[in-house]
């Protein structure tokens, strides 16, 4: 070998097709750690190869070798006693010997390693991503499950508030809410309405001879037939006791007493399941001089008025 391939600054090394080492120069000894060349020729390159780096070679160096006679930049790593050595191998075929060329590969090796764990780390951290995003959807979709059960919940509290928990009906509140916008809208247009004001006959008397219990089993009855007597446009409400009121909608003094009269009608040839009642109704009907508590008193008014004429009766004010 002439002193300038011996001493060239990358590993040569010749070796026969069947892989057994024949020639070695200086550079390829020293970076393999042998101090004479004798260490190195006779071997099977084999012995001086990773597992990996032999499992490599016998998939790839060999076949394409044999196809091609030549290897470009075949990456391989020499087994070393202290510590492996990354090479990039270039061969040739020439009279039916391979000659092999080897620069060392450290600085690459490392920064691939480091690409590597940079790799890893952008994949941890995307998985992490990706998971946090995960939770962040799991969240929100309980957050707005969350909100719709508010809201269910705060219609349900809304309708409790004007809701008389014994008969189901309004309540006095959500009445008294209604009979101002009905008030103002009459006051702007001119539309008319008017209020029956309920009250049950004699009802300390079921309550004496049934109890209590029936007492409140007759309100809710007849909180049913009033609202089965009354369009979908009226308000029908409890204003507490045993007294009732219907809001009539768009009706004047005439319609409302006839609606009026015939709720007292029901209610006295009606089927009840404990006992019979009949029921004295004050008519009001709203004038544009009114406010709502000259509707409410001539209403107050019209039922005393129809208690005192004999009860079961209607009365007009
Ligand atoms: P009037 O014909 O003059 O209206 O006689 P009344 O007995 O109906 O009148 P009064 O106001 O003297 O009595 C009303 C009764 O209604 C007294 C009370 O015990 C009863 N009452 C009020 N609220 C309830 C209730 O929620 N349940 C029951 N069972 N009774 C009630
Ligand atoms: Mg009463
Ligand atoms: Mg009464």
């Amino acid at each position: 070998m002439d002193k300038q391939l011996n001493m060239a600054p990358c590993g040569y090394f010749v070796m026969k097709p069947d892989g057994y080492i024949i020639e070695v120069n200086q550079t390829f000894c020293y970076m393999l750690g042998a101090s004479r060349s004798q260490e190195l020729t006779g071997r099977h390159i084999h012995s001086i190869l990773t597992v990996a780096s032999k499992l490599y070679y016998q998939t790839f160096f060999t076949p394409i070798m044999a196809s091609y006679k030549h290897v470009n930049e075949m990456y391989l790593t020499f087994k070393l006693q202290n510590g492996d050595i990354p090479v990039l191998l270039n061969a040739v075929e020439r009279e039916g010997r391979f000659e092999c060329v080897i620069v060392h590969m450290t600085l690459r090796h490392e920064y691939e390693n480091d690409l590597l764990q940079a790799r890893r780390n952008a994949e941890r951290m995307l998985q992490e991503t990706s998971q946090a995003y995960e939770n962040l959807q799991h969240l929100l979709s309980e957050y707005e499950e969350k909100k719709q059960e508010m809201l269910v919940l705060n219609a349900a509290l809304q309708e409790m508030t004007v809701t008389d928990p014994l008969t189901g009906l309004k309540n006095r509140r959500y009445f008294q809410e209604q009979l101002t916008r009905y008030v103002n809208q009459s006051k702007k247009d001119g539309t008319p309405f008017s209020i029956l004001l309920i009250d049950i006959d004699h009802f300390k008397k079921v309550n004496d001879t049934f109890g209590h219990p029936v007492g409140d089993a007759v309100l809710q009855e007849l909180a049913g037939k009033l609202q089965s007597e009354t369009r979908e446009e009226d308000v029908t409400a409890r204003m507490g006791g045993e007294e009732f009121t219907i809001l009539l909608s768009q009706m004047g003094a005439e319609q409302a007493q006839t609606a009026a009269e015939h709720i007292r009608f029901n209610i006295e040839n009606g089927k009840w399941f404990h006992t019979p009642i009949t029921v004295s109704i004050g008519v009001a009907s709203f004038r544009q001089s009114d406010t709502i508590s000259s509707l409410m008193s001539r209403s107050d008014e019209a039922l005393y008025q129809a208690k005192k004429e004999g009860r079961n009766r209607i009365a007009l004010k």
